[in-house]
């Protein structure tokens, strides 16, 4: 085949973990097939990536694949980690047009033997000014968005929900009280679990909460939209979105869609953090009963008190289960001494690591619970492993996923807003003994869903076949 006739396309996710990380195994999709792939990251990104993975190595051995990074438009010693996230985000979208724009239009993403990009998949909270730049260079556009599909549809019914007054959320609010303007969602979504950006006086102008909504309502403008879930978990919700949005694949949970097809291609798996993965923690593991183990993770982003860190770890150690936490370097804002009786009992049964291969922590048989913060990668990675979950979400989407989880889904409990040691001591012993077995079931009935929408005839594998060959063939028509 003429390699200029070769499809080119450039993945630009937001530059944060979990969407760093599914929009990698997603590229990587992608290039097993052929497709010449660029994969646009912020300086500071590509930095940590490079730091503490192989990814150069690795995707060196695909012909066409390339890195190539973009400014994010802040001064270099600006501060990115934690919630700093959310002005890297609006950053881009305020700063990023022109310089994005110039890299397409002068061929800088491409390569000799396939210069121009001709299909971009870019993350839909750069949906506005992507779709711009798309349709000024007529080039298609796909926005892949990291969230949940039940986060999409509660920011594609925000405005309606302001119009019909049940928003803003008043001082004394009833927070229990049921948002009713969110389709599908009337009989359990309250005030608390709308995104956390709802919790603002002034829901016309907060940044945070405009960059959220206003970038969702892009989503009918692109030629389609890529979302990492799958049919069986979320099909009810994708039919209302798919009324906005007809053409949506479904090609999730995309970690294990990776691993099943590189498996294929006799690789085994590879990581994509931004953390130096401390691994000691897997032969501790080995040596714990089975189910018997709590993972405690609060994902890449979250930063927690000290005293909500003095009160998580008396809930663990009271509750007498033993528990794996990743505290990273920069989870606790604020200083301050750990009680001598904590690190006694922790040496008895616990193990705390900066940063874990979570993907293999979940698999392992040791590990019977997840104490999460619902990040949604964190929330599929649990469902295919088949480990139930209490979901202490801290931010964005993490509010309505922590409610799916616990109200639609069953697959385990929600402490939002409560961080009490005696509430997490009750809800770890229920999840670990008192009712281990019925969530245990409801999450092995859920992983084996997720696991057959991946394999041959399963709703996921198949929407994947269609994107690539939609990419290939140039097929990505108009909505
Ligand atoms: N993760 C990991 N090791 C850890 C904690 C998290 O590899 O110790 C990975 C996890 O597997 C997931 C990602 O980091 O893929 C976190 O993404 P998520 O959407 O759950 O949360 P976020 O970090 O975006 O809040």
């Amino acid at each position: 085949m003429d390699q200029y006739r070769l499809p080119r396309v450039l993945v630009f996710p937001l530059p944060a973990q979990g969407p760093v990380n599914s929009m990698l195994k997603l590229a990587e999709l992608l290039t097993l097939q052929g497709l010449h792939v660029t994969f646009l990251n912020t300086p500071s990104i590509h930095h940590r990536l490079l730091l503490h993975t192989d990814v150069q190595a690795r995707f060196s051995d695909y012909p066409g694949f390339l890195f190539k990074t973009i400014s994010d438009g802040l001064p270099q010693d600006h501060p990115r980690s934690g919630d700093s996230v959310m002005e890297v985000i609006r950053s881009i979208n305020t700063n990023s047009k022109s310089i994005f724009k110039h890299m397409l239009a002068s061929d800088e993403l491409g390569s000799e033997s396939s210069p121009s990009v001709t299909c971009m998949i870019v993350d839909g909270i750069f949906g506005g000014f992507a779709t711009d730049v798309a349709e000024e260079l007529q080039i298609p556009i796909i926005h892949f968005r990291t969230l949940s599909a039940c986060c999409i549809w509660v920011n594609m019914s925000i405005p309606n929900v302001i119009e019909a007054g049940e928003l803003p959320i008043r001082g004394n609010e009833d927070m229990d009280r049921l948002i009713k303007t969110a389709p599908g969602m009337e009989s359990f979504l309250r005030c608390r679990d709308l995104p956390s950006f709802c919790r603002v006086s002034d829901v016309q102008t907060d940044p945070n909460l405009q960059v959220f909504v206003q970038q969702t309502l892009q989503s009918p403008r692109a030629q389609a939209i890529i979302l990492n879930t799958f049919e069986d978990l979320e099909g009810p919700i994708l039919s209302h979105i798919r009324t906005l949005c007809p053409k949506i694949y479904s090609i999730g949970p995309l970690h294990e869609h990776h691993k099943l097809r590189l498996a294929k291609k006799e690789a085994s798996q590879f990581s994509n953090s931004l953390f130096e993965e401390d691994r000691s923690c897997m032969a501790w593991l080995d040596a714990q009963p089975s189910k018997s183990v709590i993972y405690v993770s609060f994902g890449s982003i979250t930063v927690i008190t000290r005293d909500q860190l003095i009160e998580f770890w008396y809930g663990l150690v009271n509750s007498k289960a033993r528990f794996l936490w990743v505290a990273r370097p920069d989870l606790v804002a604020g200083e301050g001494q750990i009680p001598a009786e904590l690190l006694e009992e922790t040496r008895e049964r616990g193990y705390i690591v900066g940063w874990a291969p979570q993907e293999d922590v979940l698999g392992h048989k040791a590990v019977g619970g997840f104490l999460t913060h619902s990040g949604w990668n964190s929330t599929l990675e649990s469902i295919v492993a088949g480990v139930p979950m209490i979901c202490w979400p801290y931010f964005a989407d993490q509010q309505v996923n922590s409610r799916f989880v616990s109200e639609v889904w069953k697959l385990g409990m929600d402490m939002k807003d409560v961080c009490d040691r005696k509430v997490v001591e009750r809800m770890v012993n229920d999840l670990m003994v008192e009712r281990k077995e019925e969530f245990q079931k409801v999450a092995e009935e859920m992983s084996t869903l997720a696991m057959t929408s991946l394999h041959e005839g399963g709703s996921s594998y198949s929407n994947l076949d269609l994107l690539i060959e939609d990419i290939s063939n140039g097929r990505l028509g108009r909505q």
